[in-house]
């Protein structure tokens, strides 16, 4: 094991550094919510990471030592390759694919064969059971087609996990959206509940907690501009990056900003009660 594995790794089983290497796929997106970190709309900025740099990063983070990997946006599903991509990367590592779960009808349907059996899963957002609340935040629709789309991909063989954020919804509405995530087949453990951050469009309409350092887990997060500390990091406000949580500028090798990101972690206090996993 090389001197950055071995550092890597004590920082992984002490709880310093998350075990998933996420990467952003790309930032445009076919929706354009209200609370977007990342002003992801159809005609945002794509950022694209290419799909040959992806695989190499995954497999020099499997070498390192990373035990996962998780692929955001913007939508990823917007990208056709994106479905064979994530089952060729998930037989490096477990994948988990972040998605608003509105694609997936038709020949986008049928285009996600590769993931059949593949240890890929899909997180698909869902914040509330009502169309007056889920989709007021997102987009016209938004809830049927989940609601739709979720026991077709698990009847299809892909599992699923929903992940509902917080802004406004009291106790007894998310609740309810939890008897929904159980009602259309997915296990309790399997629902992510987590609050708004107060960045990108969230911060812009006074949403979301303040995160950073202090408060946010090291999680290594490649985007096509570089290395940041969490997948909360590469945001965008007023079509501008936020590059208050950039690590390095450098996208492959991962190992130069991943030796940066360790020197910061030691000077940083343990985020460990943090809700922003
Ligand atoms: S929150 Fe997700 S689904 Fe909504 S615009 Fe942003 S990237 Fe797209």
């Amino acid at each position: 094991m090389s001197d950055l594995a071995g550092r890597l790794r004590e920082a992984i089983e002490g709880g310093r550094l998350g075990p998933r290497l996420w990467l952003y796929a790309n930032y445009h997106c076919n929706l354009a919510c209200g609370y977007c970190l990342t002003e992801s709309a159809p005609d945002a900025p794509r950022r694209v990471l290419d799909a040959g740099l992806m695989r190499d990063l995954v497999d020099e983070a499997a070498g390192l030592g990373f035990e996962s990997v998780g692929v955001t946006g913007g939508e990823p599903f917007l990208r056709p390759e994106i479905p064979a991509l994530l089952a060729d990367l998930a037989r490096t590592l477990p994948v988990v694919a972040l998605t608003n779960g509105t694609l997936f009808a038709g020949a986008r349907m049928d285009s996600l064969a590769p993931l059949r059996g593949a240890d890929v899963t899909l997180q698909i957002s869902l914040d509330s059971d009502t169309p007056e609340r889920n989709d007021g935040m997102r987009a016209p629709g938004n809830l049927a087609k989940v609601v739709d789309a979720v026991p077709r991909l698990i009847a299809a063989g892909i599992r699923v996990r929903i992940a509902t954020t917080v802004y406004d919804q009291d106790q007894a509405e998310i609740a309810r959206v939890a008897a929904l995530v159980g009602a259309l087949g997915v296990a309790p453990e399997d629902h992510l509940v987590r609050p708004t951050t107060l960045r990108g469009r969230a911060a812009a309409i006074g949403l979301g907690e303040r995160v950073g350092t202090d408060n946010l887990p090291a999680e290594a997060t490649v985007t096509a501009d570089g290395l940041f500390w969490s997948p909360f990091a590469p945001t965008v406000r007023g079509g501008r990056l936020d590059t208050d949580l950039l690590v390095s500028r450098q996208v492959a090798p991962l190992a130069p900003g991943l030796a940066t990101m360790l020197g910061l972690i030691t000077g940083t206090p343990l985020a460990e009660a943090s809700r922003f996993r």
